[in-house]
């Protein structure tokens, strides 16, 4: 069993997940990028408190120790192998595709810290800060400078018409009251043209003709997804228009007997979430154990049923708004849920590792 080669691609939330999940049952290959794992949501308290990306930055081979780390991007696929920038052609017998969105971040574990490092040093010299886009990462990353720098202007402009279009009306006319009142000036309906501002000239001028002056800006409009790397290769016709990957209820690619696809970028009809992507990997863990098992499994393979719309955003340390499937809540309880911890302890547990660094 251990002898048949599952090539698992990007190791975000998902792959990580599947990578931990099935080292011991098959001869393991995990591509990506970079050597860590980053917990995607945690991210933005790292802005705002550096040494919080100790526990988010986490090497891929802390919880993968079994199989095999190649550290390059994936740059085509045929029936039989995964070819990746660095030139290595590597063989599988089952593939998964897990590659999520992507965004040019450092290849190592420090270079990361360090890029944690220097923009908390912008953060905090800064007096007034643009953030452009209101969907989850502006909406986070302004409450935490919110929060945490009660001092510092702090700007949203967002080009839709509410925050926070992923979900519900409900959470976004909570989420813009609540930055209100914490002087976040959120400016709806507009774009920015960030070439407009230069060193010594800190304004930015918006699509309405409204000047904005910012020592600062971060560009929250949210990563493309990770499939550009598909559009040439064998499983070119299985993506839609928007880059999604067609899978069918088993989370295989359409008419594919041993290529899964996981994560953020399958077209499963529900929000995109790291707890349902943890989910996928999950379900695709346990139906690549019967096929690597052999006889006829096909019967046996687990299905997926889409998830329902919940979602929790963090408004800084405390407070969060959630929607549930039949209420929408903003305060102190959903911030109980997630925003104190931000599900790190919980995620690094998932991965088996201990929820605390060890101090050395
Ligand atoms: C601000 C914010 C808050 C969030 N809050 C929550 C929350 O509270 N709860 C929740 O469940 N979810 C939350 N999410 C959503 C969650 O982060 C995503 O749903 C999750 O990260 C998806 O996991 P993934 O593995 O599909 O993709 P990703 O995490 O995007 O990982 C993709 C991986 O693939 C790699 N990759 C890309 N291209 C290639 C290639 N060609 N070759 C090799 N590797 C490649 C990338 O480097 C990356 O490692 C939040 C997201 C944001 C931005």
């Amino acid at each position: 069993m251990a002898d048949k080669k599952v090539v698992i691609v990007g190791g975000g939330v998902a792959g990580a997940i599947l990578a931990k999940t099935i080292q011991n049952q098959a001869n393991v290959t995990l591509v990506d990028p970079k050597e860590y794992f980053e917990i995607p949501w945690a991210s933005l308290r790292g802005l705002v408190e550096p040494s919080f990306a100790e526990r988010i930055v986490i090497n891929h081979r802390e919880y993968f120790k079994k199989g095999d780390l190649v550290v390059s991007s994936a740059v085509n696929v045929t029936e039989t192998e995964v070819v990746t920038a660095d030139g290595q052609h590597i063989a599988y017998d089952y593939l998964v595709i897990a590659t999520g969105h992507t965004e040019p971040i450092p290849k190592t574990r420090s270079e990361r810290f360090d890029q944690y490092k220097e923009e908390n040093a912008k953060i905090k010299s800064a007096s007034s800060v643009l953030i452009v886009g209101g969907g989850p990462t502006g909406v986070e990353l302004a409450a935490e400078i919110a929060v945490d720098f009660p001092d510092k202007k702090v700007t949203i402009v967002h080009k839709g018409t509410r925050l926070l279009e992923y979900i519900g009306t409900k959470a976004s006319s909570k989420t813009f009251k609540w930055l209100k009142s914490k002087n976040v000036d959120v400016k709806l309906e507009q774009s920015v043209e960030l070439s407009s501002s230069s060193e010594e000239n800190k304004t930015y001028q918006t699509s309405s003709g409204e000047t904005i002056e910012a020592d600062i800006h971060f560009l929250c409009i949210g990563k493309p997804l990770g499939s550009a790397w598909l559009k040439e290769t064998l499983l070119k016709d299985d993506l839609h228009a928007d880059g999604k990957i067609k899978v069918d209820e088993h989370l295989r690619v359409n008419g594919r007997s041993n290529i899964f696809a996981i994560g953020d970028i399958i077209d499963v009809q529900e929000i995109k979430q790291g707890v349902y992507a943890s989910g996928h990997a999950q379900l695709v863990a346990k139906n690549l154990k019967l096929l690597i098992e052999g006889g006829d499994r096909e019967g046996k393979l687990g299905t997926y049923k889409a998830q329902p719309p919940i979602s929790i955003v963090s408004l800084g340390r405390k407070q969060a708004v959630a929607q549930f499937p039949f209420m929408t809540v903003l305060g102190r309880l959903p911030g109980m849920i997630k925003s104190g911890d931000l599900f790190v302890g919980k995620t690094r547990k998932d991965l088996g590792l201990q929820p605390n660094v060890k101090k050395s």
